[in-house]
């Protein structure tokens, strides 16, 4: 039987040894019956290699003769730090709502902060959405809205602030321009602005046009709204914040808070690049 845990502490109690989480792994990979990440050939009797007189996951596939192990192909391959450690920080990772830093981390498991970084960039991947077909969908309410994170002109060099005071073209020059979509009761994905893509480009990319649109009465989607089964919006200019009890932008708007929340708490100051990397959940 698989382990159930629902809980760190609960994790923590149903796996206490590497062998363990190993074996979790192997049941949750492969269903128990291993699989050559070589040749992919499903056998119950590829051969299970000793290391100074125990197995310890290194199996010989019976048909192409290559070796490998159940953490082959995922974030956990080649890795020295142990399986149960990085149990532990996958848990940690998921379950911390701000999110979790480097140093954090590295007290928690008793690695270094490096280790830390290292795992928690491994793991930021991993939990990335590789899916990339469009959310929402016939009868699937979308909301969409735009935040600006980033460069306070209190941390620029004093030649280049003033010149962005003085120009106001340049105001968001330095800031990075963040829209994110979100499926009530779905998927939530975030994308960086920048200018190869307008916010109506992204908006095609991300959003079956089947969906119902919700966003604020911004120009950008007054055009491409159109294009949707249906587009609702809401004023804030006006105070408006729900309308009919269901034309409102309330659910992005607390993933934007939580998003926040974790930029000052956690990252304190990041890259666009890592914008695009920080998974949500
Ligand atoms: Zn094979």
């Amino acid at each position: 039987m698989i382990p159930q845990f629902n809980s760190f502490a609960a994790m923590v109690t149903a796996l206490p040894t590497d062998k363990a989480c190993r074996e979790y792994l192997e049941t949750q990979r492969w269903g128990g019956v291993p699989v050559c990440p070589h040749c992919g050939v499903v056998d119950a009797n590829h051969y299970k290699l000793n290391v100074k007189g125990e197995f310890k996951g290194m199996y010989k596939c019976r048909s192409c003769k290559e070796r490998f192990t159940v953490t082959m192909g995922t974030m956990f391959e080649g890795s020295p730090i142990p399986l149960r450690k990085w149990f532990m920080a996958t848990f940690m990772f998921s379950a911390h709502k701000k999110g979790i830093s480097s140093h954090q981390l590295a007290r928690d498991l008793g690695v270094t902060q490096k280790t830390a970084w290292f795992m928690l960039h491994r793991l930021r991947l991993a939990f990335t959405d590789s899916n990339d077909s469009p959310l929402g969908g016939e009868g699937v309410v979308v909301e969409t809205d735009v935040t600006i994170h980033g460069g306070k002109t209190k941390n620029m060099h004093n030649k280049k602030r003033a010149a962005m005071l003085k120009d106001k073209s340049m105001r968001n020059d330095n800031k990075t321009s963040i829209s994110a979509y979100i499926e009530r009761g779905g998927n939530i994905r975030f994308d960086v602005i920048d200018h190869n893509e307008n916010e109506p480009d992204l908006l095609r990319k991300h959003v079956d046009t089947d969906s119902v649109l919700m966003t604020d009465t911004a120009n950008a989607y007054v055009k491409v709204g159109k294009e949707f089964a249906h587009h609702a919006s809401v004023d804030h200019t006006k105070d408006e914040y729900v309308r009919d009890g269901v034309i409102h932008t309330n659910t992005i708007e607390g993933a934007f808070s939580h998003f926040d929340r974790m930029v000052i708490g956690t990252y304190h100051s990041i890259t666009p690049s890592i914008y695009r990397l920080i998974a949500m959940n």
